[in-house]
């Protein structure tokens, strides 16, 4: 039945299998489907819920970070403020002949060989001339392209009648977060570290999607923003995790055209300075446990580190993690972002609203600093009216930036104003300061829901004696149980669906199934990952035990039924193993 492996790829396959079986499909499929959008039918929706679930396990639990949902469009102002306005947007041509348009630096990755890193280094101009170049043109017509434009991915809308007021879809959870921040801060008693996270649907306009779930125009975006003072960037867990180690790929390797991984602890990523910040290195380990947790070898991941030119504009330190895929090469489930104080300060600049925390000093702390005072006298004639307001907004600036500027260049610009030597009176006193004002530094991990729910299934995919198998780990299968009579008859199937109603009830993920010979029930199971089958046979009448097949190694063991909920709960929970299902529980 599956020697398809030897002449399909798995992405075709895991497609195939996918809308076959029902784990997702291209939306709107009636009218003819509109790529980059997909619908997840009842086992991908449960698969991606798993994922998300372990996600909530290893980061929310166990770290006391805080989970927030907020709406998914926002008002122009908070993308300007957050910089997307300017930078979120790629490089397009469309064909002249037949009006279809591309993303130009995939075209050049795809039929240039240029790679990721040099294509989206490229001027637009640089991008037109390697296309002449490379006499790239269009793959579904074979038309010449007109000039490159940048196109904006965010989608754009009005909120409400008004056709002033422009909003955008979200293209990252994250500014959800950054404009909550003073609310979220006093939620969390006003003290740092801490974190908040959002899972959520987001919104890219791809220019022309073509990967199914790995590049969709709305997903699930798994956003941490973790604050922290940085003054204080210790991280409490890195015990935990000093001794994991990372595969890296340096931006100082790729710079050198070098693909060399270097795997390191994390203690030595930290020391050699190759990632910035402690927080940082402990989520990537977290993250590489996390995809592990869903079946991907450590070896099948990496984290690169993104070259300037590649970073996204808030951020200081970049690692992607990428995961390998037959089709598509290395591509990025994750991303770690070290945004420091970048948003939180934009936010403040464009709403006025002072995002700085407050942190108290154990002990007053005496310290000299600049004293500046107005001159009227000087002020009031060269100003005016509009002196008073001067003396207002001198009483707000940072006198140590006053006198530093006015030592340095002759003069101080407060906002429009130029405040000469002569008009203030500068001082140098002991003043007592009881804490500092600051605005808190930021690390982000950042995954994508589908992406992972994909690797899961292509990491899963496995063919033996001919049969598909999903061998997904048993706490992200979405059904955890198939339950079967061995026939349907002679009562087997009443005493099948006690069973299964009993394991429904004790919250299981269980599925019923009668229709067709046994070995044919295994395959369907197998095929869509069931971890367990549980198998109701003439025996079953006689001691009330059940045969218990395991999805992987088709072997069998029996269980009594009156054990057969806790010996599952501890098999789920990774308590137990296969094995243990045919041994009488303990105690
Ligand atoms: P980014 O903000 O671009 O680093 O994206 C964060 C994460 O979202 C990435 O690591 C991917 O897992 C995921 N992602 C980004 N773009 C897409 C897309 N178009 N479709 C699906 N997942 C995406």
């Amino acid at each position: 039945m599956v020697d398809e492996a030897k002449t399909r790829d798995k992405f075709t396959i895991i497609n195939e299998l996918a809308r076959r079986r029902g784990f997702f499909w291209k939306s709107y499929e009636i009218y003819g489907g509109v790529s980059g959008f997909v619908t997840y039918g009842f086992l991908g929706a449960k698969l991606k819920q798993n994922i998300e679930k372990k996600v909530r396990e290893l980061f929310v639990n166990k770290l006391g970070i805080l989970e927030i949902e907020s709406p998914i469009i926002a008002p122009s102002k908070v993308f300007e403020a957050s910089g997307h306005v300017d930078h979120f947007k790629e490089p397009m041509v469309e064909c002249l002949k037949c009006k279809r348009r591309f993303r130009a630096d995939h075209l050049l990755q795809e039929f240039a060989k240029i790679s990721e890193v040099e294509a989206e280094k490229l001027s637009l101009k640089e991008v037109e001339e390697a296309i002449e170049k490379h006499e790239i043109r269009c793959p579904e017509c074979g038309g010449i392209f007109d000039e490159p434009k940048y196109f904006l991915t965010m989608f754009k809308t009005t909120i409400g009648p008004y056709s002033e007021a422009i909003g955008y879809g979200r293209p990252e959870a994250a500014q959800g977060i950054f404009v909550e921040f003073r609310r979220l801060y006093e939620m969390a008693r006003e003290k740092l570290p801490f974190g908040v996270i959002q899972i959520g649907h987001v919104l890219r306009n791809e220019i022309s999607p073509r990967q199914g779930l790995i590049r969709s125009r709305e997903f699930t975006i798994i956003d941490l923003e973790f604050f922290f003072d940085p003054e204080e960037p210790n991280c409490f867990l890195l015990i935990d995790f000093e001794n994991e180690t990372l595969r890296l790929l340096l931006a100082e390797n790729k710079l050198r055209g070098s693909e060399e991984i270097i795997e390191v602890t994390v203690n030595e990523a930290l020391e050699k300075g190759y990632i910035k910040v402690e927080w940082q290195a402990v989520f990537m380990a977290l993250a590489k446990k996390l995809l592990v947790g869903l079946g991907v070898p450590a070896e099948k991941q990496r984290f690169i580190e993104k070259l300037p030119w590649e970073k996204a504009h808030y951020a200081l330190q970049s690692f992607d993690q990428e995961i390998y895929v037959e089709r598509w090469g290395w591509v990025e489930v994750s991303g770690h972002a070290y945004r420091t104080d970048y948003d939180l300060k934009r936010h403040m600049e464009f709403s006025g609203v002072d995002m700085r925390v407050f942190k108290e000093h154990e002990k007053p702390v005496e310290r000299e600093q600049a004293v500046v005072k107005p001159l009227m006298a000087k002020l009031g004639p060269v100003f005016k009216e509009e002196a008073a307001k001067i003396v207002g907004l001198l009483s707000e600036a940072d006198p140590e930036e006053v006198d530093v500027s006015i030592e340095k260049n002759g003069y101080y610009m407060l906002g429009k104003y130029k405040v000469l030597p002569e008009y203030v009176e500068i001082t140098r006193q002991k003043v007592k300061e009881r804490g500092r004002r600051f605005i808190p530094y930021v690390v982000e991990p950042s995954f994508g829901s589908d992406r992972m729910v994909y690797v899961a299934l292509e990491y899963a995919y496995r063919v033996k004696d001919d049969r598909a198998i999903l061998s997904l780990p048993r706490d992200i299968a979405p059904i955890q149980v198939g339950v079967y009579p061995l026939v349907s008859k002679d009562g087997l199937p009443g005493k099948a669906l006690q069973v299964y109603k009993t394991l429904l009830n004790e919250g299981f993920m269980v599925e019923y199934d009668e229709a067709g010979s046994i070995g044919r029930r295994y395959a369907r199971a197998d095929e869509i990952g069931i971890p367990l089958g549980v198998t109701v046979d003439y025996k079953t009448l006689e001691d009330n035990t059940v045969t218990v097949r395991d999805r992987d190694s088709w072997k069998q063991v029996r269980s009594r039924i009156e054990e057969l909920p806790q010996l599952l709960h501890k098999y789920f929970r990774w308590k137990a193993n296969f094995e243990d299902l045919g041994k009488p529980l303990e105690g």
